[in-house]
């Protein structure tokens, strides 16, 4: 008999399993019907021995310091900033839009105060910004807005940005200063082994059992449990009752060079050429050092695996109606992405899983991941990771507590 049946092993679900496990001595049943686990967080070595991301590049980046800490139990970290340049008009140039950006597009040497005036002569004013088209050329202007974001987000979603909720090119900033990070976030790092390690090590208690290669359907009428926590597409789970939620794909097309390096940045965006939006170099990333490189190649699709939810106002309404079925469902918790219809990144998908662990034990969410830190895992967990770093991979958590417990004697 199982407390739980958690069926997807990405971050909601592996969040939902740790913190049941490990928090509440609950028994735990994690299915997933890929063949690992991670979700689309997952990375494996390729065949030249290279780190790489199977569903596209994964950066962390978060403001929120317990979601930082709550994976720093699982993980130590490689301290890493995402830079990404635009092919644009034959240059490459910083994006999100900074002073450098415009001055070498434009061959200017504009002050920052300048490239304010600049944006401010050529946004369009609107008065309300609801689409994402409203949300960039209200600050930067029509001509930017096509260059980087039009075509760009045609490709992407196969919809015009005028189609599309303002939060979806709301994600990159326009900014006046040179920082040509993507990212402004407090905590930025890569996991220091990478998602699936630090993957395994969330898991790793013998409350959890996993099982691979499995729909939870196979199994939910076989393996008693008592509640169920889902993190697949909602309108799956009701059947399609109201119709199928549109999601969008992604085709990744891998490519290993045999020279150390292609780019001078982690990725390279194509708002106006190519059929793929963009390319990523995994190494930049992982800072793993190799004589060979590979990159990856995003080409959006309709038909797929299910990545992107499509935040518009037909779709959030349609989401709404398969939301009621979910709430009338006492005996299910719905997380994640594709359970909760959201564009979340992995550190709203982290503090969402922990939200709803700390409902579940009727705590704040505060207490109920600090709950973690006074539990004897925590610095057996970081000690080992200390300890992987000098001395090679510690392979699980039993060995990287007994590790910790040699260290210590
Ligand atoms: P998922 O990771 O999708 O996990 C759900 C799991 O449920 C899947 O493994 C699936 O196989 C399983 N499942 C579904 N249905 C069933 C079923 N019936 N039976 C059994 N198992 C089932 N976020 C960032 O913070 N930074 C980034 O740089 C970033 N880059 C991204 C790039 C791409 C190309 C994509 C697609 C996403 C990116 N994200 C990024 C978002 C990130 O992937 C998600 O926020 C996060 O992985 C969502 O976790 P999840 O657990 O909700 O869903
Ligand atoms: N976008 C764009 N041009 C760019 C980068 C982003 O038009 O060079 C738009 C596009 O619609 C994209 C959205 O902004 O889908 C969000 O970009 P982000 O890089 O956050 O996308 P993700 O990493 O989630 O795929």
């Amino acid at each position: 008999m199982f407390d739980y049946l958690i069926v997807g092993a990405g971050f909601a679900g592996s969040v939902l399993a740790e913190r049941l496990a490990r928090g509440s001595g609950k028994k735990v049943l994690l299915v997933d019907r890929r063949p690992h686990i991670g979700g689309n967080a997952f990375d494996h070595y390729d065949d030249a021995g290279i780190l790489v991301h199977k569903y596209g590049p994964h950066i962390f980046h978060t403001n929120s310091r317990e979601v930082f800490e709550y994976l720093s139990t699982f993980t130590a970290w490689r301290p890493y900033e995402h830079r990404v340049r635009a092919s644009v008009d034959g240059q490459l140039v910083p994006i999100p839009i900074n002073l450098d950006t415009i001055n070498r597009l434009y061959g200017l040497s504009l002050t920052s105060m300048q490239v304010e005036d600049f944006f401010a002569s050529v946004a369009e004013p609107r008065e309300t910004v609801r689409t994402s088209e409203d949300v960039v050329v209200s600050r930067v202007g029509r001509e930017l807005y096509e260059k980087f974001f039009r075509g760009y987000t045609r490709k992407q979603w196969g919809l015009d940005p005028s189609q599309l909720d303002s939060m979806v090119t709301a994600r990159v900033p326009v900014r006046t200063n040179r920082d040509d990070r993507y990212f402004s976030d407090t905590y930025q790092a890569m996991p220091l082994r990478g998602y699936t390690r630090m993957f395994e090590n969330m898991l790793d208690h013998e409350n959890i059992k996993i099982l691979l290669n499995t729909d939870y359907r196979e199994v939910v009428d076989v393996i008693p449990h008592d509640r169920m926590i889902y993190s697949g597409p909602v309108d799956e789970f009701f059947d399609y009752r109201y119709g199928k939620l549109p999601y969008r794909s992604l085709k990744f097309e891998f490519q290993t060079v045999n020279q150390e390096w292609v780019q001078p940045v982690a990725v390279l965006n194509y708002p106006n050429e190519h059929l793929y939006t963009r390319v990523t170099e995994f190494k930049h990333l992982t800072g793993q050092e190799h004589p060979k490189s590979i990159l990856v190649y995003e080409y959006p699709m309709a038909e797929g695996d299910p990545y992107y939810p499509v935040p518009r106002p037909e779709n959030n309404e349609l989401y709404k109606k398969y939301q009621a079925l979910a709430e009338e469902r006492s005996d299910v918790h719905f997380v994640g992405r594709l359970a909760t219809y959201k564009y979340y990144n992995m550190d709203q998908v982290v503090a969402q899983a922990l939200s709803v662990y700390a409902r579940i034990v009727g705590q704040k969410r505060a207490e109920a991941t600090r709950a973690e830190a006074a539990r004897p895992s925590t610095p057996a967990v970081l000690a080992a990771s200390r300890k992987e770093r000098q001395h090679g991979p510690v392979a699980s958590l039993s060995k990287a507590l007994a590790a910790a417990g040699n260290q210590s004697a």
